[in-house]
């Protein structure tokens, strides 16, 4: 009998021992308490690819191969022999499997279903640090090596293919990238499937259903992300938004036993999901990337029984009495007895194709310590007319860079404060340039060159800067709350003292005690993270504020 994993085609690397564990005699008696015992024969399928990943194999005998099936072509990625598992990141979510699990040699195995195990992941720390370790490598190395059915085919000049990139890549699902620019044997596959250009960018989901240009809910229907969410349940909580503050909520919400849905139009992590490297984290010295953080705080948030549905937007609250109820875009409606808002802000970016690539490599969204260091000694922009673009302005020129200050309008008088606008005004390494705009960026990893367009003339400039700074606004994302909940002047959420007798009173706040802290000018509903008034626009804010409203939450239910 062998205990080491063979490996097919699919070769593995590095971090094998934790990829592809053997457990001990001890553990896998643990995990027979858990399941039960059944034989399987030579090539019988365990399960299919496409079938929602609802349980997994102990080998205890015989082997277990996983095979990628593709258009019928077979090719075998592991085998698994006694004393190890199937599973990947898929039992996490219930979402489909990628591969089929058959039997290689007959044997004998334990079955265990999701539910069991996922009792057993709480419960058994040794056993749940080695079954969620090995289930994310997994998953990370399906999707390094594009083991899926799906195919990407579109144009790295096309934003809209940028968009269904960043989320199956977002949302951990691997797929094959075909660019139209400049893979050759692309015609071939359009032709099999009648796409004309105006079609692009199209997914082809399991390698049969053509989706052309499909919004985030089509890409979510297709691949079964939500299958198996129940929308009909009535939750303790639904949280809305799955950045920082929305998965902190619900790791807190899971682990308090709560019931909590929570509910992402795009993928979780939000705009940290976008920081190449998050240094400001407590307990992450050398820092961590958003999608790692991200991809931490979901498997957390699943392992304690919180769901998350995925690319599905909120599209309207209807919060005039309880059981509150969330409509989604497109189709469905959600129910529970409280509420969190945690949809955040976006940054408002600036309009260039290529932005993305240099976001935290030479494009940045706030000027701290940390970012001032990076360009110490160096010409820096600063892009924007109000006072976040002022003080970041004076502090990093006060830091040791030389800054070029661009705004659209004809002055900063209009947007600034006056103190503001006197000390720029005043210093020697500031430069002001009005009506001016960049319109393209370059360099190869990091920006090395900005071209900067002035927008009466049309003339342009090239110039050799590493580091922009885009300080034009955050807007939060409330357009569909549609006057559920009292704002501020921004429209960011205003919550606990900040709620004043005027806004209550408007509000018809029908308690005789007042709001909680984070509580909006609604019972039972709460605001977290950046789109609350007031919020430090920080991951660590919001992760903070995610769980303090959770203890709120226990008191309201209590009430009701
Ligand atoms: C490029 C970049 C780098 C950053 N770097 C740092 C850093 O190094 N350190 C730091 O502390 N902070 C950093 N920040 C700020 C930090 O990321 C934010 O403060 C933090 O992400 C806020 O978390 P949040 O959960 O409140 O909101 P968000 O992160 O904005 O998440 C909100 C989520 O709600 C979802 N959503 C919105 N509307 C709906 C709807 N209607 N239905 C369903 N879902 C919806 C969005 O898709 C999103 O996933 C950075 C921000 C950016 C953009």
């Amino acid at each position: 009998m062998t205990t080491a994993a063979s490996v097919g085609p699919i070769q593995t690397e590095g971090r094998t021992e934790h990829l592809y564990p053997v457990l001990t005699p001890a553990q896998v008696s643990r995990l027979a308490s858990r399941g039960h015992r059944r034989r399987f024969e030579q090539g019988e399928v365990l399960i299919e690819p496409g079938q929602p990943a609802v349980r997994i194999f102990v080998v205890l005998d015989g082997t277990i191969e996983v095979i990628r099936a593709t258009n019928g072509v077979e090719e075998l990625i592991v085998t698994f022999s006694h004393g190890m598992f199937t599973g990947e990141g898929a039992l996490l979510t219930g979402r489909p499997t990628i591969a089929r699990i058959r039997g290689g040699e007959a044997g004998e195995v334990i079955e265990i279903d999701r539910d069991a195990l996922l009792t057993l992941i709480q419960t058994d720390s040794e056993l749940s640090e080695i079954l969620l370790r090995a289930f994310v490598l997994r998953r990370a190395a399906l999707i390094a090596r594009g083991v899926s059915d799906e195919v990407l085919l579109g144009s790295t000049h096309c934003s809209e293919t940028l968009r269904i990139k960043q989320f199956l890549t977002r949302n951990g699902h691997p797929y094959t990238y075909l660019d139209l620019d400049r893979d050759a044997d692309v015609q071939a596959l359009l032709d099999r499937f009648r796409i004309t250009a105006a079609d692009i960018p199209v997914l082809i989901c399991h390698g049969d259903v053509v989706l052309r240009n499909p919004s985030n809910s089509q890409i979510a229907d297709c691949l079964g992300f939500n299958e198996a969410i129940d929308q009909t349940k009535l939750r303790d909580v639904i949280v809305v938004g799955a950045g920082p503050a929305g998965l902190s909520a619900a790791v807190y919400a899971a682990s308090e036993g709560l019931d909590v849905l929570v509910v992402e139009t795009s993928a979780a992590g939000g705009q940290a999901g976008s920081s190449s490297r998050i240094e400001n984290y407590m307990g992450f010295p050398t820092g961590i990337s958003g999608l790692d953080l991200a991809a931490r705080g979901f498997a957390q948030a699943e392992k304690f029984g919180a769901q998350v549905m995925i690319g599905k937007a909120a599209s309207k609250f209807d919060c005039v009495a309880l059981p509150f109820a969330v409509q989604l875009e497109g189709a469905g409606r959600i129910a529970a007895r409280a509420m969190i808002i945690a949809t955040g802000a976006s940054y408002r970016r600036l309009a260039l194709p290529n932005l993305e690539q240099y976001e935290g490599a030479g494009i940045y969204y706030g000027a701290t310590f940390m970012e001032a260091q990076l360009c110490r000694g160096e010409e820096v922009i600063v892009v924007g007319g109000g006072n976040a673009a002022g003080q970041a302005a004076v502090y990093l020129a006060d830091s040791g860079s030389r800054v070029h200050v661009l705004v659209r309008s004809g002055g900063l008088a209009e947007s600034m404060s006056r103190y503001l606008v006197r000390r720029i005004e005043g210093h020697p390494a500031i430069e002001v340039r009005v009506h001016t705009e960049i319109d393209q960026l370059d360099g190869s990893g990091h920006l090395e060159r900005v071209r900067w367009r002035d927008n009466r003339s049309g003339s342009v400039e090239d110039r050799d800067i590493r580091h922009v700074f885009v300080m034009t606004g955050a807007l939060p994302s409330t357009a569909w709350l549609d006057g559920c909940l009292a704002l501020d002047a921004h429209g960011f959420i205003k919550t606990g003292s900040d709620l004043s007798a005027e806004d209550l009173a408007a509000a018809h706040w029908p308690l005789a005690r007042p709001p909680h802290l984070l509580e909006t000018s609604r019972p039972n509903v709460f605001a977290v993270g950046d789109v609350r008034s007031g919020n430090i626009k920080r991951v660590a804010s919001a992760v903070g504020e995610g769980s303090i409203a959770i203890s709120a939450i226990h008191k309201v239910l209590a009430e009701q």
